[in-house]
């Protein structure tokens, strides 16, 4: 009988608790290191395709997902100053009698958490919180792993992968795989809550709202067990200023001009300024160390995918780590199955941030375009990304 593996993976986020699930299921021990002395809440809405909840969902997490999320009706688009959208593309029971699963939206913090509460149930998983700083030793084979915590604990483990989930900066990419740093993007996202009531003579709180403008975007949907609508106005900047706290987003004088972005502008009482940063890279691995989630390939959200690419990777991780006889293969094996599918939707998202952005006259052809194409269109053009189910 084969023994149990050990797994440490860095990073209780999206990424590193789904893989910490996929892998407890397969009975394997997990240990994660968290830096943070809890689970944030930072972050703000998540759209979450069909695709990623079929991956959720075989972990066992659809009930308890539901209660802390909402599935739209539909997507309206609207084109700057419109005061109809220029279509509604159609969600909700729609999106689950084609794809048998939700289309949802959700705070990233419930997910996050709904993640943390299952996985701290296992008895298979271990989360150390408030970790200093961890090295990795034996890199090729049964990487030994030390980690101290904030308050002096100090432990070393001997595991058969040790799996970086830590996020666009990931120390586990830079320091021990030799990958490269994040790039910021040239585009910031202004992120902010505001009360449903305030907005429910503004925007259908049925729906998810995508306001296209010349050099910008805005996306809002409603986080209904919250009360909140999620907003995030995307804008282009040449050199980014960090992250902070703002009045509001830098954006032309002319946005007063729609009725929604005016209104929008006026609800809310702070921005935060949210530099975007993304990561290219093919290193994954490097012998028995590697990357799952933004880690492996952070990427603009556009598409609304960065979260869903982070899940997939944990639950097509897992059986490979498990079922291959060493932790190489099952990462050659992971890239093999992945990079292909992840850079396509990279390149979808860097492309739909400059259709969301265009200026006239290119942008007269793109609303006949999208009003052409009707309200089913999406799920032909983008069923690649929604059928995929990654337990094929
Ligand atoms: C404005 C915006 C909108 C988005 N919208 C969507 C969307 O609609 N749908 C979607 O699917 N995706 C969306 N995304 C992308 C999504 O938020 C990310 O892809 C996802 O959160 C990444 O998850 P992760 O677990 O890989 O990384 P993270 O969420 O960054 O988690 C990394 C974890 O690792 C920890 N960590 C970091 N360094 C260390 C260390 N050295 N030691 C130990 N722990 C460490 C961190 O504290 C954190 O807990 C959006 C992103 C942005 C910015």
């Amino acid at each position: 009988m084969q023994k149990t593996r050990t797994f440490c993976i860095a990073g209780a986020g999206v990424a590193g608790l789904t893989l910490a699930l996929a892998l407890a299921k397969l009975k394997a021990k997990v240990i994660i290191l968290e830096r943070n002395e809890q689970i944030q809440e930072f972050g703000a809405g998540l759209q979450l395709g069909p695709n990623a909840h079929r991956a959720l969902n075989s972990l066992d997490l659809e009930d308890d997902l539901q209660k802390v999320s909402f599935e739209p009706d539909g997507l309206d688009i609207f084109s700057f100053k419109q005061k109809k959208p220029l279509i509604t593309l159609k969600l909700g029971a729609t999106a689950r009698k084609k794809f048998g699963v939700a289309y949802s939206v959700i705070h990233r913090a419930d997910l996050v958490q709904t993640l943390y509460k299952k996985a701290k149930k296992s008895k298979y998983i271990d989360i150390y919180f408030d970790v200093q700083n961890f090295e990795i030793s034996n890199i090729q084979e049964n990487p030994l792993v030390s980690f101290k915590c904030k308050d002096g604990f100090e432990k070393e483990i001997k595991t058969h992968a040790f799996i970086g989930a830590d996020g666009v900066c990931s120390a586990t990419r830079t320091n021990f795989i030799n990958g490269p740093q994040s790039k910021y993007s040239g585009y910031v996202a202004w992120r902010t809550l505001i009360d449903m009531p305030k907005l429910q003579d503004v925007l259908d709180l049925n729906n998810t709202s995508l306001m296209w403008g010349a050099g910008f975007h805005a996306v809002a949907y409603p986080l209904p067990h919250r009360n909140k609508v999620n907003i995030a106005i995307f804008t282009k900047e040449s050199m980014s200023v960090g992250f902070g706290i703002r009045q509001a987003p830098s954006l032309p004088t002319s946005v007063n001009a729609d009725p929604r972005l005016s209104k929008i502008l006026e609800l809310a009482d702070e921005f935060k300024h949210w530099p975007l940063a993304a990561v290219k890279t093919s290193t994954w691995h490097k012998g028995a160390v590697g990357l799952v989630g933004d880690a492996a390939h952070a990427m603009l959200p556009f598409q609304a995918q960065g979260a869903a690419m982070g899940i997939e990777d944990g639950v097509i991780l897992a059986p490979l780590l498990i079922n291959e006889k060493t932790a190489v293969i099952s990462f050659e094996k992971y890239e093999n199955k992945r990079q292909e599918r992840v850079t396509k939707v990279i390149n979808t998202s860097a492309s739909n941030g400059k259709i969301f952005h265009m200026r006239a006259p290119f942008s007269a052809a793109r609303n006949a375009t999208v009003k052409m194409q009707g309200s089913m269109n999406h799920f032909s053009r983008l069923g690649w990304i929604y059928d995929y189910n990654p337990l094929d």
